[in-house]
């Protein structure tokens, strides 16, 4: 059965900012947690952004070098890969 409202990757790292600025409300951060829960990917990335935040006491991923965002998205898709070649 398809669940209509899982959120994309994409969308959950486009969420992880606000989330951790509090700014998301309660439906789109429970999305998002049932999202993290079940995604290692997007759970270490929330994890570097927190890394990230407490460098630079920064939220804002328009900080972050664009090439490194576009290495990160890179990272995320080869472990997808990665997992969905293991079968599951
Ligand atoms: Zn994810």
């Amino acid at each position: 059965m398809a669940l209509t409202k899982e959120i994309t990757c994409h969308q959950a790292v486009a969420l992880v900012s606000d989330y951790l600025d509090g700014a998301l409300s309660r439906r789109e951060r429970r999305r998002l947690e049932h999202h993290l829960a079940g995604c290692d990917a997007c759970s270490a990335y929330l994890d570097q952004m927190k890394v990230t935040i407490a460098l630079s006491g920064s939220v804002s991923p328009e900080d972050l070098p664009e090439k490194a965002l576009t290495d990160l998205m890179e990272v995320f898709e080869n472990f997808q890969r990665d997992r969905n070649d293991e079968g599951d």
